[in-house]
């Protein structure tokens, strides 16, 4: 585990250029696995030490305090699917067109087509298919009654969508990805899929890197401690913390976001009233853990 100047050392090396991407994962991640947590490492003690307050940051209160992040880091993985939909949008912007015959394979290489029933007689779409009667279909349309519906073929569908990509018989979500996703997609949707896979194969490493900058980002600002506040054992089991913002009246305290101050800038019967409520809950949480009811 990296410390935290080691953290921006090692992003302004992989910015400028002087390592690379394979090397600044290897020594960001070294002995490492990501989720894992820095509380134990010296340098994150240490630097915790500086920052937390001598009182709590909600109720002013003494007891047990502890630091509490207010935001937490993104994964790597996550960064990488954000930054890979904004290269894709950028590719779609600049290449609009996609070959025919491409977008053809494309189809068939990753996707199982599972065709839309049509009647036969008047090419209505979706016909009534019935369990206990013979012919098993009834097209509700024109009445005729069969057993074998029509099918469009996938190169028909195709040449449809070219046509008219906003078209009726090319919006059915007819195509389910192969693989272990099944994901169920229509030919717009495969479209994207197919631009997206080519923006992300030309831009691999920049997409990666862009990812991997915003991600030691995320963690030098986790361990910065800047978005922290020192909350007592009460109020950070009162309260959820990813929820509180600095009260715009003193700003000296943290308050609920649903709450238009905090408790210590309530008017004073108000405030009694909450630091009663915190201190009630309290109780009652440890009633219950002790007749083990919870
Ligand atoms: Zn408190
Ligand atoms: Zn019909
Ligand atoms: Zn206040």
């Amino acid at each position: 585990m990296l410390t935290y100047n080691g953290l921006i050392e090692l992003r302004s090396k992989l910015a400028s250029g002087e390592i690379n991407l394979e090397l600044a994962k290897a020594q960001c991640w070294n002995d490492f696995k990501e989720g894992q947590r820095s509380w134990y490492t010296k340098d994150w003690k240490e630097r915790r030490a500086e920052f937390i307050k001598d009182k709590c940051e909600i109720c002013s209160g003494k007891e047990t305090l502890t630091l509490q992040h207010l935001s937490h880091p993104k994964r790597y993985s996550e960064y990488l699917i954000e930054i890979t939909r904004t290269y894709a949008k950028d590719y779609i912007g600049s290449n609009p067109q996609i070959d025919k015959s491409d977008f053809n394979n494309y189809v068939l290489r990753n996707y199982d087509y599972l065709p839309i029933p049509l009647c036969p007689n008047c090419k209505s779409r979706n016909p009534n298919k019935r369990i206990r009667k013979v012919p098993q279909y009834l097209c509700t349309e024109c009445r005729y009654e069969f057993d074998n519906p029509d099918y469009k073929a996938i190169e028909e569908l195709i040449s449809a969508f070219y046509e008219d990509k906003e078209a009726i018989e090319v919006r059915d979500k007819c195509f389910v990805s192969k693989g272990k996703w099944r994901n169920k997609h229509n030919l717009s949707n495969i479209r994207y899929w197919l631009q997206r896979e080519r923006a992300k194969n030309k831009n691999t490493e920049a997409i990666e890197k862009e990812a991997f900058l915003l991600y030691l980002n995320d963690n030098i600002k986790y361990l910065s401690f800047e978005d922290t506040i020192t909350a007592c054992k009460k109020c950070a089991s009162n309260f959820d913390l990813y929820n509180m913002e600095l009260c715009p009246k003193c700003k000296l305290y943290y308050k609920g976001a649903q709450y238009s101050t905090c408790i210590q800038c309530l008017p004073e019967e108000k405030r009694k009233a909450a630091l009663e409520k915190i201190e009630f809950r309290k109780g009652w949480q440890a009633m219950h853990e002790n007749l083990e009811i919870d």
